[in-house]
């Protein structure tokens, strides 16, 4: 049964900053729906004796190769000769290959350069795959029990031929396996920490496959089930995620693709309530992010960016004093924003962040990283600080994620 494949793309121009390989990307999600993991990928250059290195071992270790690029009529296409030469195969002039080019260049009213008969040459006992799509067919060869593909570079043309000469074929090889893919992103949580309560839980289980993604202010949690049809891959993923969801309960914030500004927006939507931001810190970050959603006109209200203390003062009504007091980023200046843009515009709830981001501008009481944010909510204020690690940037970002999901928090 196939499991794994293995995917070499060919092309100079790939290995420059110009061009990304994008075939690989479509292959692996086509490969991975019918339960066929890409193990490793090589990109390699125009380059004859690299590619007879990469292919030799390729075809060695790999029960599916696919390589794709390199089938065009120039000189410095040499996919099938060098393939031709590692499975030690004569190349041959395909007939039918050169009359279906000919006639090709005929319908365009153009004589079929001489260039181009190198593409009806071809490595003998593969099956010949068509493409409708461009001149460069594709090629189908099973040396001994396994499996080489070689498709054409342009997108166009490898994909409409490898849905339809290549994944039906390939889903029967690999015995009918069906994916089933939950995705549960967590925050409020480093990944070590999650990892730690969770590893004891799936480790256990071999299927589904367990993956965990950490990006700033967030971390992904990947499940993916195999089964004989989508219905048994679902319920062997359910079992793990049951799990998993209930070790981390609200720390779970979406299961599924939802990002956290949307899950925000979900529940200010459902509870009919609105919000309204002061930022100092993260500059509006906040704000950018809520009206990213659609349709957040009907919950957000305001965002102010207050940076200096005047702004605090004039936008957020915070009592001079305060700022005085306790300096421009402290846990009264959040709760002074928070409740103050809630006041001001009427809000449900109203959010405040100060902060100090870096590089410049940290002391030894208040560091870079130090972030207070407070929400308001009738009688109610909440108040948090972080001490946050990174860049400005990092600091940033950290800081919008913490405020939203203290939005979230206070409403489910
Ligand atoms: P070739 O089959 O090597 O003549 O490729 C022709 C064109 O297809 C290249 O110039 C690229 O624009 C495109 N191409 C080749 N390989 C890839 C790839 N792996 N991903 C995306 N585009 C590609
Ligand atoms: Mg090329």
């Amino acid at each position: 049964m196939l499991q794994h494949a293995e995917i070499i793309a060919i092309g100079s121009e790939l290995l420059t900053p110009d061009r990304l390989d994008t075939n690989s990307l479509f292959l692996t999600e086509r490969l991975n729906s019918i339960g066929i993991e890409v193990e490793l990928k090589t990109i390699v250059g125009d380059n004859e004796e690299r590619l007879e290195q990469v292919a030799r071992e390729a075809v060695k270790r790999s029960a599916l190769v696919i390589a794709t690029g390199g089938l065009g009529p120039t000189e410095d296409d040499v996919t099938k000769k060098v393939f031709a030469r590692v499975l030690k195969r004569q190349m041959v002039l395909d007939d039918q290959i050169l009359e279906r080019i000919k006639a090709r260049f005929r319908r365009r009213g153009l004589e079929m350069p001489a260039n181009n008969a190198r593409q009806a040459l071809v490595p003998v006992g593969g099956r010949i795959l068509d493409n409708p799509a461009g001149t460069a067919p594709g090629l189908w060869m099973e040396p001994e029990g396994r499996h080489v593909i070689l498709l054409p570079g342009p997108p166009p043309e490898l994909k409409p031929m490898f849905e339809e000469c290549c994944l039906p074929r390939l889903a029967e090889l690999a015995g009918g396996v069906r994916l089933f893919k939950q995705v549960f992103k967590a925050t409020g949580i480093t990944e070590s920490s999650l990892d730690e309560r969770i590893a004891p839980i799936y480790v256990k289980y071999k299927n589904p496959v367990t993956t965990i993604l950490a990006s700033p202010g967030e971390v992904q949690i990947h499940l993916t089930g195999r089964g004989r049809s989508e219905e048994e891959a679902r319920k062997i993923v359910t079992e793990l995620a049951d799990k998993i969801e209930f070790e981390l309960g609200d720390l779970i914030f979406s299961r599924g693709e939802e990002n956290l500004e949307q899950i925000v927006g979900y529940y200010l939507m459902m509870r009919e309530m609105t919000l309204a931001v002061a930022e100092s810190c993260t500059g509006g970050l906040v704000a950018q992010r809520i009206t990213s959603v659609p349709g957040s006109s009907s919950y957000f209200l305001t965002g102010v960016t207050c940076y200096s203390n005047r702004s605090k003062i004039d936008l957020a009504g915070i009592p001079p004093l305060v700022i005085e007091m306790s300096g421009a980023v402290s846990a009264e200046v959040a709760k002074g924003l928070a409740e103050g843009i809630r006041l001001k515009t009427g809000a449900t709830l109203g959010l405040g962040i100060t902060g100090v981001a870096g590089p410049a501008g940290g002391s030894v009481e208040k560091p870079v990283g130090l972030v207070h944010i407070a929400l308001s909510m009738d009688s109610s204020l909440d108040h948090q600080e972080l001490r946050l690690a990174g860049d400005r940037e990092r600091i940033r970002l950290w800081a919008s994620q913490a405020a939203l999901d203290m939005v979230r928090r206070k409403l489910i």
